[in-house]
């Protein structure tokens, strides 16, 4: 059914890149027969599930979202694919994200821009908006995304969606093409927060092959998401993040989910974490910084696209014409931005103190985990806005992800699930961020609201 629903619906959307149909048929087969064997299988095999273009895997074109890697067939699974493939989910292809995963609107992809569901005239967020469009749209009961600076959880925001940023070192980034390796997180996308949970659970654990891989055991996610239960927990609204420039309409529907969780037995308390709004400016630091040495390897001679000139080819005029052809201009503005920070006599000016903010935004999050067990706010700071508004701009682009980023600076975990529909009659979303390691609690305040 997902696979003709993608057939029809897909030629508008551009939430796929790859379609697997064949492999997909192959897993639901196998688990149909294996079902009637009568033997016993995992509570999500069978349920087809989209995986973002970043996550490798074997014999499948895996792109980024990036000319530089067309055509490239990995030889290897991700650990998350894995996961998956062992938990019997038939995966129904992979889909489209911004270019090495750069962008709050899935326009910089060089596989065509993705359009949300609810309105096609509008961004479905990014860098993962494929995966969030193929859930809303119906093409994928689940997908999977990854968050560096909030591409899980801004996607969800404006389509409607659950969208989940695990705890840092939770979900393997063995086999994801990295983009700033110590923010990027892999998790669930999906329509509800039980079926998120159940989905972390099959892509979470331990994991050798990544050196930030956790050891720690952690709550039971599907059972939090089941209780429904809020009473008496304390949840913290971010005072820096009550932005006047944040939408009216998506305040209201924000200050709506409170009352109800208030209803339900929660306390609502105001939190303040000053340092937050540092974090987008250190942010855009590290991240590119990360981003430029983890994209040196991409040189035309390892990976996918080479292009040789015809004068005088040489190794180094190689892999300049391939990097000149194969990035596209947000990656060669990150690049640049992130060889900057992090030359010589430029490093502690911006990398070294984009570090130390970075503790800061920490040390806030600690002083407020003392106070509540969850914080709150708006996703982002509008619902999803029209295609082109803002994608020759990148300062506005880059405002977009204000209230997601200090997750990522901090490792902590955060979800986002529908808050209600505001300006336009598109949805807006509410985030909650927990301690490292209390994914738990997301689940069961989620799972409240949603009640
Ligand atoms: N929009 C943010 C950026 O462009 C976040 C991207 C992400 O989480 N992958 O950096």
């Amino acid at each position: 059914a997902h696979l003709e629903r993608i057939e029809a619906v897909d030629s508008d959307l551009n939430a796929f890149i790859t379609v697997t149909a064949d492999d997909a048929r192959a897993t639901a087969d196998a688990v149909d027969s294996a079902r009637a064997a009568g033997k016993q299988l995992a509570p999500l095999a069978g349920v087809p599930v989209a995986v973002k273009d970043i996550a490798v895997t074997r014999g499948v074109q895996t792109t980024a979202g990036s000319t530089m890697l067309e055509g490239w067939v990995p030889p290897y699974d991700a650990t998350l694919v894995t996961h998956l493939k062992q938990a019997r989910l038939p995966i129904l292809g992979k889909t489209n994200m911004d270019e090495f995963a750069m962008g709050s609107s899935t326009e910089t992809s060089a596989y065509g821009i993705t359009r949300n569901p609810w309105n096609l005239d509008r961004i479905p967020g990014g860098s993962g908006g494929g995966s969030s469009a193929a859930v809303a749209g119906f093409e994928a009961p689940l997908a999977i995304g990854t968050d560096t600076g909030g591409s899980i959880r801004q996607p969800a925001s404006v389509t409607g969606t659950v969208g989940v940023k695990p705890t840092y070192g939770s979900v393997s980034r063995y086999g994801l093409i990295a983009m700033a390796s110590s923010l990027d997180q892999a998790g669930p996308c999906t329509r509800t927060v039980e079926d998120a949970a159940l989905l972390h659970d099959v892509i979470g654990g331990y994991d050798p092959k990544d050196s930030t891989s956790i050891r720690d055991g952690f709550g039971d996610f599907v059972a939090a998401a089941r209780s429904k239960d809020v009473k008496g927990l304390r949840v913290g609204v971010i005072e820096q993040l009550e932005h006047d420039d944040f939408d009216p309409l998506v305040r209201a529907r924000f200050e709506e989910s409170l009352a109800l969780l208030e209803e339900a037995g929660a306390e609502i308390v105001r939190v303040s974490c000053p340092n937050f709004e540092y974090a987008l400016g250190a942010y855009y630091l590290i991240m590119p910084s990360e981003a430029s040495s983890n994209l040196a390897k991409f040189d035309g001679m390892r990976f996918g696209l080479r292009v040789i000139p015809e004068d005088n080819p040489t190794a180094e005029r190689v892999m300049a014409a391939t990097r000149g052809e194969g990035f596209g201009a947000e990656v060669k503005r990150r690049i640049l931005l992130g060889t900057y920070a992090l030359s010589s006599g430029y490093y502690d000016a911006y990398y070294g103190s984009a570090q130390k903010v970075r503790t800061l935004v920490q040390r806030d999050f600690a002083a407020a985990y003392e106070k509540v067990d969850v914080l709150a706010s708006p996703t982002a700071p509008t619902v999803a806005f029209p295609l082109g508004q803002k994608v020759d701009n990148p300062m506005t682009m880059y405002l977009n992800d204000i209230a997601t980023i200090p997750a990522n600076l901090a490792g902590v975990p955060g979800m986002s699930l529908p808050s209600g529909l505001a300006e336009d009659g598109l949805p807006a979303g509410i985030q909650f961020l927990a301690p490292a390691l209390g994914d738990d609690r997301l689940y069961r305040v989620g799972g409240a609201l949603e009640a």
